[in-house]
This record gives C-alpha cells, sequence and structure tokens, in this order.
C-alpha cells in the first residue's frame, strides 16, 4: 500500500515525498557494502517486504550477464527498483544530529530534508528544543507521517526542572522522570561529582543509554574517566578525554586572563589541550585507553565541528552555502561576542596551526581506540561553525580517513557501530534479513572516493575533457519508503531561495559588505 506523504514547506506547495512501503519491494542488481566490514559485494537482488528484509541473494559474476531466472520473483502488487551497477548501504546513523535550534532559525523539514538527503535514516539528537518537542517529531517520524529520519531522544539532563538538581535523589528523580516521558536517552554536559555519579547510575539501570559533552566547567572534578566508570555509554566530541590523560597536571594551563564567556579564548586554548595530556601510546596513555574499552565505552568524536578552527577559510567558503545554507544559518555562523561556537574573534596562522596539532594527537587517540576493538561511531553536531546538516555527516566521513579508517571501517563507524551504541543492532545498522529496510544508494563508488556522498556530488573530467558531477545518493530508503534524494536536496534549494527573496539576502564573507 503505497503513500504520498504530505507535509506542508516554508512557502511551498504541498509535496510528495517518499513511496512506499509496499508489499514486496525488490532492489534488483545492487553491490552491496554491508555496514559488517564485509568487503563490497555483487550483484545482489534484496528482497522487502513492507519494512523488513526478507531477502538478499546474489544474481551473478562480475561482467556476466545477469540470468534473469534465477532472480527473486516480483508478486502482484510488488514493486521493483532497478539499480544495476549501483551501491547500496545501510542507513546511514547520525550519533549527534541537534534538529535544529531556534537561534539558528533551522526548522525541522528543513534539517530533516537535508539529512536525508544524505542517507542519513537514523539520528540520535543529543538534546534540542525540548523534550516535547522532539518526541512529538520522533513519534511522527515513527509512524512516517512527516519526511524524516528515525529519531533517538537523548534529553538535556535536568531539562523541564523547575530547580536546579542540586542532590542525588533529585537528579535520580529527574533519571526517573525522563524515562517514564518517552525519552531514550539522556545528554548530559557535566555537573558536581555526586551528581552525575548518581544519575548515570540510575540510567543506567533503567537501561537507558547516555552522551555527554564534557564541558570545561566540571571536567577538573569530573573527566571522561569518571563518567564512563560511572555508566555513561558514549562521550561527545572529545572534551574531558585529554584531562583523563593529564600526568603532570590536573587542570588545564589556561592563561591567567581566560573567560569561558568568551568564545575566543574557550576555542583558542582548546586548540593546545591536547599537546598537555599524555604523549600517544605512553603508559599513561595506553592505561587510560585500556580502561575505556573494557567498560564497552563509545566515542563520537565528531570531528567536523571543529574543522573551522584548524581551517577557518575552508569551512567558511564549501560550495554548499551558497544553494543550501538559509540566512539565519549564514548569519547564526558570523563571528559573535554572543552566538556559541562564533568565536573567530581574532582567528589567523597561530589558532590554527595549534588545532592542526590537535588533531593529530586527537586522531592518534580515535584511530588507535578503533584498532584496539573500541567501538567509534559517527557524529555531526551540525547547525554550528559553519557545519550545514548532511553535508558535515559527509564530511565526518571524511575526517575518519583522515584519521586512519579504511573506508570500510568508515561505513560501519556509521552503520553498525552507531546502530550497537543506541542499542539498536537488532533492528538497523546492517543488511540483514530480519532487519529495517534502512538503505542509502550511490551510483558511485563511496569507498573509493566518499565526496560522491555529498549532495553537490564529486568533479569528474569526463573521456572527452568534459568537467562532469557524479554521485550524491540517489535513494534514501527509510522503513521501506523510497525517497529521491536529488529531490529532497531541490526543495532544501526551494526553501533557502525563498528566504533569501523575502529578506533580498545574499550569502557574503565575513566583514565584506557588498
Ligand atoms: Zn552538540
Amino acid at each position: 500500500m503505497a503513500f504520498l506523504l504530505m507535509w506542508g514547506l516554508n512557502g511551498l506547495a504541498q509535496s510528495a515525498a517518499g513511496d512506499g512501503p509496499y508489499s514486496q519491494l525488490i532492489i534488483r542488481g545492487v553491490m552491496l557494502i554491508n555496514g559488517n566490514g564485509a568487503p563490497p559485494q555483487g550483484p545482489i537482488d534484496i528482497v522487502v517486504e513492507n519494512n523488513l528484509i526478507k531477502k538478499i541473494q546474489v544474481v551473478g559474476y562480475p561482467g556476466v550477464s545477469i540470468d534473469d531466472a534465477n532472480r527473486p520473483k516480483l508478486k502482484a502488487g510488488g514493486k521493483e527498483l532497478d539499480c544495476t551497477g549501483m551501491y547500496l548501504l545501510p542507513g546511514f546513523i547520525d550519533m549527534h544530529g541537534h534538529i535544529g535550534g531556534k537561534a539558528q532559525g533551522a526548522d525541522p523539514d528543513y534539517v530533516f530534508r537535508l539529512w536525508m538527503a544524505h542517507g542519513i535514516t537514523t539520528v540520535r539528537e543529543p538534546s534540542g528544543r525540548g523534550a516535547d518537542f522532539t518526541l512529538d517529531l520522533k513519534q511522527k517520524s515513527a509512524r512516517n507521517e512527516i519526511v524524516a529520519p528515525r529519531i533517538m531522544a537523548y534529553i538535556g539532563f535536568g531539562e523541564g526542572s523547575d530547580t536546579p538538581i542540586t542532590t542525588p535523589d533529585m537528579a535520580r528523580e529527574w533519571v526517573h522522570n525522563n524515562a517514564k516521558k518517552g525519552a531514550d536517552g539522556i545528554k548530559f554536559f557535566g555537573a558536581e561529582p555526586e551528581i552525575m555519579d548518581a544519575a548515570l547510575r540510575e540510567n543506567k539501570k533503567l537501561g537507558l543509554r547516555s552522551a555527554c559533552h564534557h564541558a570545561q566547567l566540571n571536567v577538573a572534578r569530573w573527566n571522561v574517566l569518571h563518567s564512563a566508570r560511572a555508566g555513561l555509554t558514549s562521550m561527545e566530541h572529545w572534551y574531558g578525554l585529554p584531562e583523563a590523560l593529564f600526568e603532570d597536571r590536573t587542570v588545564q594551563d589556561y592563561p591567567l586572563d581566560y573567560n569561558y564567556n568568551n568564545e575566543q579564548h574557550r576555542f583558542e586554548e582548546a586548540g593546545r589541550l591536547w599537546k598537555q595530556a599524555a604523549a600517544p601510546y605512553s603508559d599513561h596513555w595506553n592505561a587510560v585507553m585500556d580502561e575505556l574499552l573494557a567498560l564497552d565505552f563509545t566515542l563520537d568524536p565528531t570531528f567536523n565541528i571543529y574543522e573551522a578552527s584548524r581551517d577557518l577559510q575552508r569551512a567558511r567558503r564549501v560550495e554548499w552555502h551558497e544553494e543550501y545554507t538559509l540566512p539565519s544559518l549564514w548569519e547564526f555562523y558570523q563571528p559573535s561576542k554572543i552566538s556559541h561556537g562564533s568565536y573567530w574573534h581574532d582567528w589567523g596562522t597561530e589558532q590554527e596551526v595549534a588545532w592542526k596539532e590537535n588533531y593529530k594527537l586527537w586522531m592518534t587517540f580515535v584511530n588507535e581506540y578503533k584498532n584496539r576493538g573500541g567501538r567509534v561511531t559517527t557524529g555531526s553536531d551540525s547547525g554550528f561553525i559553519f557545519q550545514l546538516y548532511g553535508f558535515a555527516y559527509i564530511r565526518e566521513l571524511e575526517l575518519l580517513r583522515e584519521a586512519g579508517f579504511h573506508p570500510l571501517e568508515i561505513i560501519r563507524s556509521a552503520t553498525l557501530n552507531g546502530a550497537e551504541a543506541l542499542g539498536m543492532d537488532k533492528t538497523i545498522g546492517s543488511v540483514t534479513v530480519g532487519k529495517l529496510a534502512d538503505f542509502v544508494v550511490v551510483e558511485e563508488n563511496p569507498l573509493k572516493n566518499l565526496k560522491v556522498l555529498y549532495g553537490t556530488g564529486a568533479i569528474r573530467l569526463t573521456e572527452d575533457n568534459q568537467v562532469v558531477r557524479v554521485g550524491g545518493v540517489k535513494y534514501t530508503i527509510k522503513d521501506g519508503i523510497i525517497y529521491d534524494a536529488k529531490a529532497l536536496l531541490k526543495e532544501v534549494k526551494a526553501m533557502v531561495d525563498a528566504e533569501k527573496n523575502k529578506q533580498d539576502y545574499k550569502i557574503l564573507q565575513p566583514g565584506i559588505k557588498h
């Protein structure tokens, strides 16, 4: 039973996006890149019934024409999707996707389309506009009433509480209420040690998961290792990890005129933090890593969100801003003493070089963690610091490559590892019989060049010297519903154009007035 999804767009006519699910869907002739580390294999036909994978059948050999007699048969009322020669992957999981803040002026239908256009079928939201807002969208997405990835709601610790949480009992009570509301987990930003300890242990007891951005205000007494021991299941970004690795100090070497409320101070000094930690492969570095591994702890590095720190010009000039970045988002990114993350008040060579070194030390830890069997996931944290929803997720894949991951390890990080970290690996994360029909289909081989996954595609020079674009996700399939990824992007562009027309707005670089 095919149905059309009707969802109002800003100033646009109602639009149909997404076909299915079908009583039977056969996706024909793909090269399968499964999320489990297996090498590519094809041609394969995949049979889906409603939203479940029923059969994964090898139907031939490379360079040999396929014998139709040996292929799965289409039943009456079924749908065939010819994907001959295309690459099919499990739906991507973005482990750090804020649905869009008010300050950014990014509404959910804009954000969701950008995610879906980049193959993201599941998002963990690590706090957003409030529990009710997120849980409502989660339910609508679960019923496929809206064009949106599956949403896992990790509510900000303390959110909705009338008074500050000051005792372990209050912490436990909040944790209970959060679970009762239907949240999937908690996002922490740090708190007093006894509060963190009580909340994490109680949450774990209830069987819920957790994420923490260890903000600098609390890391001196409670770093990543403390959290992991108390039951935190994943750390976000990197803060709190160098602190766990300190061996010749107990607090970061802050300049004496530092002010945490000064965004340049925060980000500039953060760029000097990894080199204050134990050296890679030293005894202390190994001991911290091994303890985190023993605790089955997940790293969700979100490398991309700091990229402007090491190359501001790259981040602000990426080609997709012109067509896909909303004016309100562009304004939010501009240097400001107020907006979070808009820290380049005076950002130059010295800061960028320090951050490049910071990245090397950070990436060394993350890559070795993966090599020793640790779980590393893919998260974007878009909507800040020139990182655009969807596009930034693909950039994150590229940065995992830079960190030393094999492309197959990257795909596993983006799929099965995310599913495991969410406790959902029985239903999503790989193309397996019995799992949900969440797929990414792309015409090019993403292992050879991850850039083919960007909505703007990758650049290719043809045999006859013509410059063309190839790739961009072709279909994003969620719960057996087929979305035309390029049509979703067109809708995003129309939203952006409408906003620009309304405001007579043009994207200009910082400090340029015409
Ligand atoms: Zn975040």
